[in-house]
């Protein structure tokens, strides 16, 4: 992730000032002379942002555009934010601290502290960065767990054909029984990148040996052929531990949801399960349909005689 520098000032001159200082360290930043614009930025921006706001902007007070700012990053996004004011009250930097400023400084900055106040938000927003990371993924994959990977499909548009596969490594207790949990591990990672590396849909592991993957805008026939291609993929994966080539299968199930069904992932993970629960009984190694999202439960009729 490429960290991003807005500027937000309203005069000219004060303006200049900042820039040179910030290039002279090769700091390259966009500058804004309305909050608004300053705003809309943030609003499109996903990268980590350094915002250097000034007291005095147009449109809008500059300790409203931090509040803003704080509001519009939630606790997701990553945005460290420095106030300037010319002011050299004390209440002024407490009233920006209090808004949700991370930092403040005085106007015109002096450049030595402004390139410190620089350094601390750069190690602030990539010590962010990480915690966010590791929050979000598998440790020892590096893929999404679930919650992340819940979250990021529960956000995708609906209205659309779409599939979710689940896939399970068929007997992986024997790989770890036969070579070890080091081996046992070094088979996950390596059905991760093979996952990966297909390069359709949004791929998580779930936990265990267990894997799911989102087809977003996929027809049921086509959600088929990627899971039989991810079912082939890991067929040919042969790990490499100590001399010795393990290999193993993943069954899959598979759920689909037609466009006009609402999305209710606890509906189609239910029905891949039950899928995936059929692969395993019907011989592993392979791929099962599950019932389709909103389809009618069958109705059981009970007949007089
Ligand atoms: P099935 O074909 O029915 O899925 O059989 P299975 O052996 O794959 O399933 P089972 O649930 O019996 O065993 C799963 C094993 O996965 C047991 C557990 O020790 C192992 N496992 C879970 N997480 C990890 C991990 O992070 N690393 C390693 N090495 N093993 C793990
Ligand atoms: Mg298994
Ligand atoms: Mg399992």
């Amino acid at each position: 992730m490429q960290l991003q520098i807005a500027v937000v000032e309203s005069s000219a001159i004060g303006q200049k000032i900042l820039k040179k200082i910030l290039e002279d360290r090769g700091y390259l930043a966009k500058y804004f002379t309305s909050a608004m614009d300053a705003l809309d930025y943030l609003q499109s921006e996903e990268n980590p942002v350094i915002l250097l706001t000034s007291f005095e902007t147009d449109g809008m007070h500059g300790l409203d555009l931090v509040w803003q700012s704080r509001l519009l990053a939630g606790g997701t996004r990553a945005l460290y934010i420095i106030a300037m004011s010319s002011s050299t009250e004390l209440s002024k930097a407490i009233e920006a601290l209090d808004c949700g400023a991370d930092d403040f400084i005085r106007k015109p900055p002096v450049a030595e502290e402004l390139y410190a106040k620089m350094r601390s938000a750069q190690k602030m927003l990539s010590a962010q960065q990480e915690l966010r990371f590791y929050a979000t993924r598998d440790p020892l994959t590096k893929l999404r767990n679930r919650r992340c990977f819940m979250e990021e499909v529960g956000k995708l548009p609906g209205g659309m054909d779409s599939c979710l596969l689940i896939l399970d490594i068929d007997h992986f207790k024997s790989v770890n029984d036969t070579y070890g949990h080091q081996a046992g591990d070094m088979a996950l990672v390596a059905t991760a990148t093979k996952l990966k590396d297909q390069n359709i849909g949004l791929v998580s592991r779930l936990g265990g040996e267990e894997f799911a993957i989102y087809l977003h805008d996929t027809p049921e026939a086509l959600g088929l052929r990627a899971a039989e291609r991810f079912r082939e993929a890991v067929q040919q994966i042969e790990v490499d531990f100590q001399g010795k080539k393990i290999k193993f299968t993943v069954s899959i199930g598979l759920a689909f949801k037609p466009a006009e069904v609402a999305f209710n992932i606890d509906e189609l993970y239910g029905y891949a399960d039950e899928a995936l629960y059929r692969a395993k009984e019907s011989g592993r190694n392979r791929v099962c349909i599950g019932k389709r999202a909103g389809s009618k439960p069958v109705k059981l009729e009970l007949r007089s005689a």
